[in-house]
């Protein structure tokens, strides 16, 4: 009998900073290689906005922040775990202003940056990564600094 497909949740964060009047936004370094966001597994019980929050503490260390609620964008991408299990997973991910750039990654990550948009496009490895970088930065505006205004 063929085995079903796996489902998985996670919640994460497209978190910038303003600095010096220029956005830059955050990309982690993961243990396989990729440059990605801020995110993890739903647990139950959980609500997708705690998670992320969650997961953006132990992922950067950074406590004070500030989330804007009009965005809210979901992914999803399909990847095989050893073993050869098919996974599809939806992620959702919220917009939030890191207030300080003090970063400590977590064992999960190798390295961190903050990152202006163009650079971001370059760095972060998936396309649907960039794509959420894009509208976080739609929704903010194109002036440097606009979130503070
Ligand atoms: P988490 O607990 O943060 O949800 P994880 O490490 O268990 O993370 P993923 O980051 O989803 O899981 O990585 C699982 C696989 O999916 C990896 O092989 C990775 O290359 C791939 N992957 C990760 N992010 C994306 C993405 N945005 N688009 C497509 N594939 C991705």
């Amino acid at each position: 009998m063929a085995q079903r497909r796996i489902e998985e949740r996670s919640a994460g964060a497209v978190l910038f900073y303003n600095d010096n009047g220029v956005r830059k936004y955050l990309l982690l370094r993961h243990r396989k290689g990729h440059w990605d966001l801020p995110k993890g597994n739903i647990e139950p019980g959980e609500r997708p906005r705690e998670t992320a929050l969650r997961e953006l503490i132990e992922e950067t260390g950074i406590r004070n922040f500030k989330v804007y609620d009009g965005y809210e964008e979901v992914i999803e991408y399909y990847y095989k775990r050893r073993g050869g299990r098919l996974v599809h997973k939806t992620v959702v991910f919220y917009l939030v202003e890191a207030l300080s750039s003090d970063v400590k990654i977590s064992s999960e990550h190798v390295d961190y940056r903050w990152v202006d948009f163009d650079d971001a496009m370059k760095l972060a490895t998936f396309k649907n990564t960039r794509n959420l970088i894009s509208k976080a930065e739609e929704y903010l505006g194109t002036m440097p600094g606009n979130e503070h205004g």
